[in-house]
């Protein structure tokens, strides 16, 4: 009878941490896995304060947890032209891409909409940069019942020391809004852009 009681309990704690559409853990778990990401990226560094560096490239933690938004292009298209339900299964299908192209302990995320979160680890930029455009492709060669191709704008930046969930976010955020300004169906990490070059004050978890 307990251990009844106790599956119970731990499949509601399961159902509040995901999303109902694709499973996928929901945008309040984040914070939550968030730290425990970036704790199990780096022992006793996410406490150990701000990174005394000049150098942006050198904010990121060394140990190397990478953060990326992926945002579907041009999803209110395929809402207009095949209704929402063809749209909801596209998003299932999105979701189970990513499960076959991220690892099994990267943690994925549906934020709402047509928009996920990974948070994975990486030695460096160029192997999660590697990451996210394998599972750019694997998305633009998806053919979707119906639909056909689609394709995805990515973000990803690299966390570190005192980074908050929102300014990790922020940052990824940024750099979807340029791939999109750019042509769309492009990975671009924010370490990478010379707009934001020095700019590790905003990261370093100063907002919240
Ligand atoms: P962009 O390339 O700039 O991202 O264009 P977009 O059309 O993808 O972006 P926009 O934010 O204009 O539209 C997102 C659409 O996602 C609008 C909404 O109809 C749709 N949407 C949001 N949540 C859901 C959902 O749960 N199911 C379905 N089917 N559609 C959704
Ligand atoms: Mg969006
Ligand atoms: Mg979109």
């Amino acid at each position: 009878g307990m251990a009844k009681i106790f599956r119970n309990f731990l499949n509601l704690l399961d159902c509040s941490e995901r999303d109902t559409l694709t499973s996928l853990l929901n945008r309040k778990s984040f914070d939550d896995t968030f730290f425990k990401a970036t704790r199990r990226a780096a022992p006793g560094q996410a406490s150990s304060g701000h990174m005394p560096t000049s150098d942006h490239r050198q904010a990121v933690l060394p140990s190397q947890c990478w953060l990326g938004v992926i945002d579907i292009d041009h999803f209110k298209r395929v809402n207009d032209g095949f209704g929402h339900l063809i749209g909801d299964e596209v998003l299932l299908l999105v979701a189970r891409i990513m499960r076959s192209s991220f690892r099994h302990d990267d943690r994925l995320y549906r934020f709402g909409g047509e928009e996920f979160v990974v948070l994975l680890h990486a030695h460096d930029e160029q192997s999660a940069l590697a990451v996210f455009e394998r599972f750019r492709r694997n998305v633009q060669s998806y053919e979707f019942p119906q639909v056909g191709h689609i394709t995805v704008s990515i973000g990803c930046t690299g966390m570190r020391s005192n980074d908050s969930p929102s300014a990790a976010f922020e940052r990824a955020d940024k750099v979807v809004y340029m791939a999109k300004e750019n042509g769309r169906n492009q990975v671009r990490c924010y370490e990478q852009q010379p707009e934001f070059a020095g700019s590790q004050d905003q990261g370093a978890g100063s907002e919240i």
